[in-house]
């Protein structure tokens, strides 16, 4: 499959702020910081959508996925979380190498960031990412 900016990431080529990672799965902070915390876990191995993706590696992203919904949960202390894994043009998907959003939500709004998905990625800077990044990676144990 053509290669995707993700497997730029994946590799290092393309900067991004990790919270996690292993042998199967990336996980780094969404450029757009919908909402304060908004994280994508992607398969090491591309794959275009969850139409194409093989067995083997939704296990590894089954093992990543509460670990990095809780490291989340503890980091921030969110309201609640939405999950969200867009597949096809149709349905949003704008990167073709599967992917899901972690999108902590906060009852009253307060550090300045809405939900409605709008991106903030002008109004949030790098170091302010980096320490999103690190607050979340603190949580993750080994
Ligand atoms: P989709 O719409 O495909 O479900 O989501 C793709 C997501 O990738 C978007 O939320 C977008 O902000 C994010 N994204 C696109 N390019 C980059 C990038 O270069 N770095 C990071 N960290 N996120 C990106």
């Amino acid at each position: 499959m053509p290669e995707t900016i993700f497997s730029k990431i994946i590799e290092g080529e393309i900067p991004s702020h990790k919270v996690y990672e292993d042998d199967y799965v990336y996980a780094f902070l969404d450029i757009s910081q919908v909402t304060k915390g908004h994280t994508l876990l992607v398969p090491k191995k591309a794959s275009a959508n969850i139409f194409e993706t093989d067995a083997e590696t939704m296990k590894h992203i089954g093992v990543a996925i509460p670990k990095i919904a809780n490291a989340i949960k503890d980091a921030f202390n969110p309201n609640g979380l939405n999950i969200i894994q867009n597949n096809g043009e149709f349905a949003d998907q704008s990167v073709f190498h599967l992917h899901f959003h972690f999108l902590p939500r906060y009852e009253n709004d307060v550090d300045g960031f809405g939900y409605k998905w709008v991106t903030h990625e002008d109004t949030i800077d790098d170091d302010q990412k980096a320490e999103l990044a690190k607050q979340i990676s603190a949580q993750i144990e080994g």
